[in-house]
């Protein structure tokens, strides 16, 4: 202690700086002048790069609807950083890099009471510096910051791509980011917490010399102990700490804001303050994530259709050619990209091993974003001129010295102007960071990255700032399809197909109703038999799939028997229905889309359609989703909610167990259950409609059945590969999705793969074709879950009705079904509500005292809560023994559910870095796809949706009718459908689009000299 301090202290005057610290030292100085200068500049260079940003993103297109509802969007972004609701997966990450974030903000107060250390090193903040809740606070947040960033530190390098399986450790979520951005800022974090924990022991040691009255433990709970580091030292001594540790934390924490102001690529650091608005600004005002419906394609702002088309001007772009073509929330989409991977490790593409990474993508386009930007100013300024704009960055790199030194040598600079955003980048499949090329020179993207898209939407679903992935890909591919006509050939076949039949497969429209021939009641059709639809109770909409797709059409006629066993009124559009234009769209043939949309929401508009029941989740969506954008807005349930409905009004009751009736399907010609059961959830009916639980409940209302969860199902569910129009394209690249998909579902041991969707139904059959090809899985079958739910209540009636056989019941006798015998129509209904004994409109009464949630005898609590009614984070119970209980009081239309999760079986709750299931490289093993194992059904082993020639040849006359009681053969002397008047084996053609426009591939430059200038000069 100074010599003048104990008198001051003594006669309670107010010691002096010099009486407490022994002057002002050279240190201190050296410490201000620091201080002053290294922020200043900091300060400047941020302001700077906001600046720069803020002129990106208004380089970008207008982006109408991200300021609605600004109070439900403040929430959201109130919900999501507080809560961090949107990392909660991960929840180990989450908990850690709450702390972080919040010590962020928290403790930004410590750095300017540094500044003031300099100064004075006893000082506190006014008011609330020596107030115990604020300082406990930021003991608290300094501690947990400080745990929080050496876990993420733990996190990263235990995920490590080195220590990942695959081609350099493609398998880690990291693969392909920034490591030296990463541990810049980790490594900054780390000492700036430190120095603030440092410094409040030295504030702790300061007070117990200056006010020997102050309790430490009150003011420094967390961090009085540290006091007795300087028990031995003087005051003057403690103050020399002070200004080296708080020098230490002002200079490194404006070192950082220097840096990411040179470093405008850096999302790891810049998410910090864009993720703010990134959020604010999501698509959905309401929060959701940018699922379900496809931003529309929009010109000069306005939602395009085709009155607009008319309108367009010169200038105007359908979709994305161009960086700049991205909307300015594009542009801030890919400069928020944290590099987490999140979204990489749940893409089905990238984890088939095709170059498509939802992560490495953002980061192409930001980096190409950010080095184009200096073109896109010059172009601006040049009024549009290119050769203009190009000689200002031609004339800005030459006065960039090359060696550091002047004079200044001429550089050559690459012809942004030229540069394609979308092209053959002639990259190396082994090394996929080589499709991503964001200095060109060929293009930036890889064509097979954009078109390996499936639009599972995981991507979004995963992302924690709430990127919309799938909105920026279709927009890349609406400028492919419509103004380049660069597609994959197979979708010259889709789209001539859906131009010419309204439908995929080129279909006559005769053969829509063909499905509905043998049942026994009528199937009505509106605008035929029904007037209108409010005569009916829905419209049932059948979709392509449902009409002509053999094992589809299964589930078509499972549904029509169940709504009318239920007394549940409906028709049908039949010839009436055209293709709902889903995979169109999603293809990027937006004016296709339009066209097939307008003409079904005009037939809706004449036939007073308001409420509808679809069987395929992409129709579904679509209608739902997508039709009000065309100003079509019904009811629309999928089939799984209807009949859960149903189920819960006891007007369908399931009785049967499995083991009532053993047997494959195809072996009793009746629908089947099985003991084990697992559910592929399809991506757009889970993850872009939140409906998780209705198919769940009706798994669960089985009786004996137990539901068999996989590893990734729910929110996480992996895609089939059959979504974003890949239904219609040959999978060439990597391995395959359905493939993968279906080795975890048969990993489960379950004996029937449930699906609720046409296009997972095609595709996982194939999957299981292929499997059972090897051996595996040969017990196994693929079923909707409305066909389980059928052989339930089918057998109940079955057992009884002993006098009806159940093969008599199944088996009509001609075709038509015209002669039916009344025990086939009674089976195709409850027990005690077959049509010929109940009017239609009642509701089947049948088995009410069976309920189903008293079997099976063994459940141990069936009074439990359901899981799946529940918004509860809790995984299923995998291989449970008894079903869920459905729960009366929940409305299946009540989605988004919870859904299922099994985030908490790993504490750490990082995706695997081994190699998913089926990661073998397509070469390695027999290709199930190219040569189709023998198997009675021609088809087995392709994909059913692929518009081959030999396919749809095929498809037309392969008489798969012989296993399937549901495929009657067509009456003799009538030629099959798919002959009619389609020429499958004719050459895929261009749509009716603009005409192409060939792709300047011209360009210069190298690209390394390139990041040598700072874009923006
Ligand atoms: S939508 Fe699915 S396939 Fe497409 S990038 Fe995202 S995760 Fe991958
Ligand atoms: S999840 Fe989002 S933030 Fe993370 S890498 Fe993917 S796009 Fe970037």
């Amino acid at each position: 202690m100074p010599a003048a301090l104990a008198p001051a202290l003594a006669s309670d005057v107010l010691p002096t700086f010099d009486e407490r610290f022994g002057g002002v030292t050279a240190l201190q100085v050296v410490g201000i002048v620091l201080c002053v200068v290294v922020p200043t500049v900091g300060w400047a260079m941020l302001f700077r790069q906001v600046g720069r940003f803020i002129a990106l993103y208004r380089m970008g297109r207008p982006d109408p609807g991200r300021t609605d509802a600004p109070g439900s969007r403040t929430w959201t972004l109130a919900r999501e950083f507080l809560g961090h609701t949107r990392m909660s997966r991960l929840k180990v990450v989450a908990a850690a890099h709450w702390f972080t974030a919040l010590a962020f903000i928290i403790l930004f107060t410590t750095l300017v009471n540094a500044f003031f250390q300099l100064v004075q090193p006893d000082y506190r903040l006014p008011l609330v510096g020596h107030l115990p809740p604020f300082e406990w606070v930021v003991e608290l947040f300094a501690w947990a910051g400080l745990v929080g960033i050496v876990v993420l530190m733990a996190i990263r390098q235990k995920n490590h791509p080195k220590r990942a399986a695959g081609r350099d450790g493609r398998w880690s979520r990291f693969f392909g980011s920034t490591f030296w951005q990463a541990y810049y800022v980790e490594l900054t974090i780390l000492v700036v917490t430190i120095c603030i924990l440092l410094l409040r022991g030295l504030e702790a040691a300061m007070v117990q010399r200056l006010e020997p009255g102050a309790s430490v433990a009150l003011h420094f709970p967390l961090t009085g102990w540290m006091a007795g580091w300087w028990s031995g030292a003087s005051l003057p001594q403690v103050a020399a700490w002070v200004y080296a540790v708080a020098t230490v934390k002002i200079l490194v924490s404006f070192a950082w804001m220097i840096t990411i102001a040179l470093q405008p690529t850096m999302g790891v650091a810049w998410h910090r303050f864009l993720a703010f608005p990134n959020i604010w600004f999501k698509r959905e005002a309401s929060g959701r994530t940018a699922l379900g419906a496809a931003k529309p394609m929009t010109v000069g702002g306005k939602p395009f259709d085709l009155e607009a088309m008319e309108e367009m001007e010169e200038g105007d772009v359908l979709g994305v050619g161009a960086v700049e073509d991205f909307t300015w929330k594009g542009l801030l989409d890919f400069s928020t990209c944290t590099e987490c991977g999140r979204c990489q490790s749940q893409c089905p593409a990238w984890n088939t091993e095709k170059p498509l990474s939802p992560k490495l993508l953002m980061m192409t386009l930001r980096d190409h974003a950010n080095a184009k930007a200096p073109y896109l100013r010059a172009l601006a300024d040049a009024d549009g001129d290119r050769e203009r704009a190009m000689a200002t960055v031609s004339a800005a790199a030459q006065t960039v010295p090359t060696d550091g030194v002047e004079p200044t040598a001429p550089v050559d600079v690459l012809d942004w102007s030229a540069m394609a955003l979308v092209g053959d980048t002639g990259y190396d499949p082994e090394a996929p960071l080589s499709a991503y090329t964001p200095h060109g020179p060929d293009a930036v993207i890889d064509q097979d990255v954009l078109w390996s898209c499936t639009t599972c939407g995981a991507c979004v679903e995963q992302c924690p700032v709430d990127i919309e992935h799938v909105d920026h890909i279709i927009d890349m591919r609406r400028y492919s399809t419509l103004i380049e006509s660069a597609f994959p050939n197979e979708l010259g076949g889709l789209f001539k197909n859906l131009e010419g039949k309204g439908n995929p497969w080129g279909m006559g429209a005769r053969a829509r109703l063909d499905w509905a021939k043998d049942l026994p009641f009528e199937v009505k059709v509106l605008g035929r038999d029904v007037e209108q639809a409010s005569e009916v109770d829905w419209l049932f909409w059948v979709g392509c799939a449902g009409a002509y797709e053999d094992r589809a059409k299964k589930t078509t006629r499972a549904v029509a028997e169940l709504l009318d066993a239920a007394g549940v009124s409906f028709a049908v559009l039949g010839d009436g229905e055209t293709c709902t234009g889903d995979s169109a769209r999603r293809a990027g043939n937006e004016l296709l889309f339009q066209t097939l949309a307008a003409q079904n929401v005009e037939t809706f508009g004449e036939l007073g359609v308001t409420k509808v029941v679809v069987t395929c989740a992409h129709c579904f969506n679509t209608i739902k989703n997508e039709y009000p954008q065309l100003g079509g807005s019904y009811e629309v349930v999928h089939h799984t909610q209807l009949l859960n409905r149903l189920v819960r009004e006891k007007r369908l009751t399931p009785v049967a167990r499995p083991d009532d009736v053993p047997g494959m399907s195809s072996a009793r010609n009746v629908a089947s259950t099985a003991a084990t059961v697992t559910y592929h959830d399809p991506c757009y009916l889970g993850r872009h409609n939140g409906v998780y639980s209705p198919p769940r409940e009706l798994i669960g209302a089985l009786p004996g059945v137990e539901l068999r969860e996989m590893p990734r199902s729910g929110e996480k569910s992996f895609c089939c590969g059959a979504g974003g129009a890949r239904m219609w394209m040959e999978e060439k690249l990597g391995t395959r999705i359905n493939t993968n998909r279906t080795e975890e579902a048969l990993a489960t041991g379950a004996e029937r793969i449930a699906i609720g969707c046409p296009f997972c139904r095609v595709m996982i059959s194939d999957g299981l074709t292929a499997k059972q090809a090897e051996g595996a899985g040969e017990q196994v079958e693929v079923v909707d879950v409305a066909q389980m739910l059928l052989a339930a209540v089918r057998r109940g009636e079955e057992e009884s009705s002993p006098e009806t056989p159940a093969e008599d019941a199944d088996e009509p006798t001609t075709a038509e079904g015209a002669d039916l015998p009344p025990a086939a129509a009674g089976a195709a209904t409850a027990a005690a509500a077959a049509p010929t004994a109940a009017p239609a409109e009642e509701p089947v009464k049948a088995a009410e005292d069976a309920d189903p949630w008293d079997e099976p005898a063994t459940s141990p609590s069936s009074d439990d809560a359901d899981p799946w009614d529940e918004p509860s984070t809790s995984p299923p119970a995998a291989a449970t023994s008894s079903p869920p209980q459905v729960s009366d009081d929940t409305d299946p239309w009540d989605e988004p559910a919870a859904s299922p999760s099994t985030d908490d079986a790993d504490p750490w709750d990082e995706p695997s870095t081994s190699p998913p299931a089926a990661a073998e490289p397509a070469a390695s093993e027999p290709d199930p796809w190219d040569d189709p194992p023998a198997a009675e059904d021609p088809l087995a082993g392709t994909s059913q949706g692929e518009p081959t020639p030999e396919r749809l040849a095929t498809a037309a006359e392969v008489a798969t009718d012989d296993v399937d009681p549901w495929d009657e053969p067509a009456p003799a002397g009538e030629p099959a459908p798919a002959a009619d008047d389609t020429d499958p084996a004719e050459a895929p053609e261009a749509s009716t689009t603009p005409s192409p426009q060939a792709p300047d591939a011209d360009q210069g430059g190298d690209p390394a000299l390139l990041d040598e200038l700072d874009p923006w000069d």
